[in-house]
């Protein structure tokens, strides 16, 4: 079955930013084709429903069941190709305390979805996408990633880990025809940030989120924060001391902390 519009994949579909950014890619390509993956498949048949005329295939696995996911991306790939565009966005947070031994299973968990899971998922498609010398990896980071914040040691380092990586992963593939974005949210409106219980600075709702975002990767940028009024914000955390960084951020307030192993 062929499909002439852009064919996307999308991990963390099932809600926030990734169902965000298939709703605007629908709206912007009805005759786009969707591979849209999460853990909890009735929310990507409902979003999928959403997206006609375009069409998506839902694949409801874990993202870090290396397996099921190069299965699934073998699957898709049979029937429609190489993606156009992997937007790896799948994602976790929660508070983590190294001193509390609850929390290690956590840390491993965040470590493992937003970072490993993110390798296999650009991993799965990738040799596919080099065979055409085209198409675009999307790597969603955050502006937690910039500096390390009290009580979020995990999703911080995954997040500076996910910039570094994509980083390494852009000059990788740059002779090869494909282009890799970064993009490094702020706060934006979604169930992740629902719980949190303290003030966050330029909250962005989600659609208008996708939207900026859905340009900057039509742009081919290599890196962006989003919204805008954050990369001053990210450009300052980069910069300040530690001393300064110290006194300003050690009684930041912080994200709740979980003792599930799988959050
Ligand atoms: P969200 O609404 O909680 O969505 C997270 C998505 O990831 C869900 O679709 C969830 O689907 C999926 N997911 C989580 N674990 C998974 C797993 N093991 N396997 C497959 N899918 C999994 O959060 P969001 O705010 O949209 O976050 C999306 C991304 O943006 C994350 O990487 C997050 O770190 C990043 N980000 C968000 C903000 C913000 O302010 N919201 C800021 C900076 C960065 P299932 O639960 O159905 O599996």
């Amino acid at each position: 079955m062929s499909n002439s519009g852009p064919r996307i994949v999308i991990t963390g579909a099932s809600s926030g930013i990734g169902e965000a950014f298939a709703l605007e890619y629908s709206a912007r390509h009805p005759d786009a084709v969707f591979a849209l993956f999460a853990r909890r498949g009735d929310k990507l048949s409902d979003l999928a429903r959403r997206l006609a005329p375009a069409k998506a295939w839902c694949f409801a696995i874990d993202i870090t069941d290396r397996e099921a996911l190069l299965a699934a991306a073998e699957q898709f790939m049979a029937e429609f190709g190489a993606p156009d565009i992997v937007i790896a966005n799948a994602g976790i947070s929660a508070g983590t305390l190294t001193s509390e031994r609850a929390d290690a299973p956590v840390f491993r968990r965040i470590i493992d979805v937003n970072v490993v899971a993110l390798f296999d998922s650009f991993a799965a498609f990738l040799p596919a996408m080099r065979a055409r010398r085209a198409g675009t990896l999307v790597g969603i980071a955050s502006v937690a990633g910039v500096r390390g914040l009290p009580g979020a040691g995990a999703y911080s380092a995954s997040k500076a880990a996910t910039i570094t990586y994509l980083e390494s992963l852009r000059l990788e593939e740059r002779a090869h025809g494909i282009r890799v974005v970064t993009i490094a949210p702020g706060y934006i409106r979604t169930p992740m940030t629902a719980v949190n219980r303290y003030p966050m600075p330029f909250l962005m709702p989600v659609d208008a989120f996708a939207r900026r975002a859905v340009d900057v990767i039509a742009a081919g940028r290599s890196f962006a924060v989003i919204p805008r009024s954050m990369r001053v914000v990210a450009l300052a955390l980069r910069m300040l001391p530690n001393w300064l960084y110290d006194a300003l951020f050690a009684r930041a307030p912080r994200k709740a902390r979980v003792t599930d192993a799988h959050p």
